[in-house]
């Protein structure tokens, strides 16, 4: 028997990589093709695009260690400490903590981190029992390493202490509009936060962050404006086209559009613990389990794996 790692964002990858690191056998099985989750890159006009998290940071002495050993290794780099806020007021720059970027794409770390572990992938988990079990089969314990209204989907009513961990977690959508245009017709401004605006949320200089200097934008829009188009998301480009435009002062229309929904894009509360693990060998970890990016998603699926480790071994 081993743990069942369900989901292989990057809080599932890390929990397993510590379960792995304490010799406690561990599976992880992923219903999407590939590993990452919201660490999204995808393929557009034969081109790599973030869709997904825009950047990270890294505060955590353990994390950055591990961003260090990525720098060396050229999958990530060092992209900017400014960013450009897009106010009705007027326009203005923000210093913060250096953002960091993936040359081929964030989801490239979770690849990083899947290397030599046993996961399956295009597999989704609908049913975790108290034992127990996954989708019928016994494990040792199960960790469910996702946002929480996914994780209610999939416990039984009886699990009563892993659904109430998640139960008050409340999740904002967003929409990821990929932007291509035929060049490069903006001033620098990085990534930029809207503020006040009824469609956009943040407006993201792809070329930039990834350094290739491709003419693609990436808009993030509003939970408000967001939820008119949860049904059929494919038809806000035009809206987003428009707003990006006017927002940034552009002439080019952009020549190719896509659009991606998320539906659980981000938690509005932080959690006060680091994970959930309870006495029948349910874990819970992501970004919910303190302020959420990915550096507390790393941090919650890697602190639960250590304390499950300690209590198995
Ligand atoms: C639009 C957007 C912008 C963001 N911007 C930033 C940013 O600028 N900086 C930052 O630090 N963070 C950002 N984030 C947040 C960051 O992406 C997340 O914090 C982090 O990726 C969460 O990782 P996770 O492993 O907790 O969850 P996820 O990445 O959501 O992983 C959960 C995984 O579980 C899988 N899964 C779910 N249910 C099942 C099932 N039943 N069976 C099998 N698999 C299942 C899913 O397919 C998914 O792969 C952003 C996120 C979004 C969506």
């Amino acid at each position: 028997m081993s743990v069942v790692v369900v989901g292989a964002g990057i809080a599932g990858l890390a929990c397993a990589r510590a379960l792995t690191e304490a010799g406690v056998a561990v599976r992880v099985v992923e219903r999407g093709k590939v590993c990452g989750g919201r660490l999204a890159t995808k393929r557009y006009n034969n081109r790599r695009t973030d869709i997904g998290a825009a950047y990270f940071t890294a505060q955590d002495e353990a994390f950055t260690s591990l961003v260090t050993k990525w720098q060396s290794q050229g999958l990530v780099r060092e992209w900017t400490d400014t960013l450009t806020v897009l106010d009705p007021d007027g326009t203005h720059r923000t210093t913060g903590p250096m953002r960091w970027a993936a040359p081929n794409g964030l989801r490239s770390l979770a690849e990083n981190l899947a290397e030599g572990l046993d996961i399956t992938t295009g597999h989704t988990v609908e049913w975790i029992e108290p034992g127990p079990r996954v989708d019928g089969v016994n494990a040792t314990a199960v960790v469910l390493a996702m946002p929480g209204p996914q994780a209610l989907r999939v416990l039984h009513p009886s699990l009563t202490s892993a659904r109430t961990a998640v139960e008050a977690q409340h999740w904002l959508p967003t929409l990821a509009v990929t932007l291509t245009y035929p060049a490069r017709t903006w001033p620098d401004f990085n990534g930029a936060f809207v503020n006040d605006h009824p469609i956009l949320q943040t407006v993201f200089d792809d070329g930039a962050r990834r350094g290739d200097n491709a003419p693609v934008l990436v808009a993030h829009t509003t939970p408000s404006f967001t939820e008119h188009y949860v049904a059929d998301p494919s038809v806000a480009d035009h809206e987003v086209e428009a707003a990006v435009r006017q927002v940034l002062d552009l002439t080019d229309k952009a020549t190719s559009t896509h659009v991606h929904r998320w539906t659980y894009a981000s938690p509005t509360k932080p959690g006060t613990s680091p994970f959930h693990l309870d006495d029948q060998h349910i874990g819970i970890a992501g970004d919910a389990w303190g302020y959420p990016r990915t550096e507390t998603a790393w941090l919650s699926g890697t602190a639960l794996g250590n304390a499950l480790a300690a209590q198995l071994t």
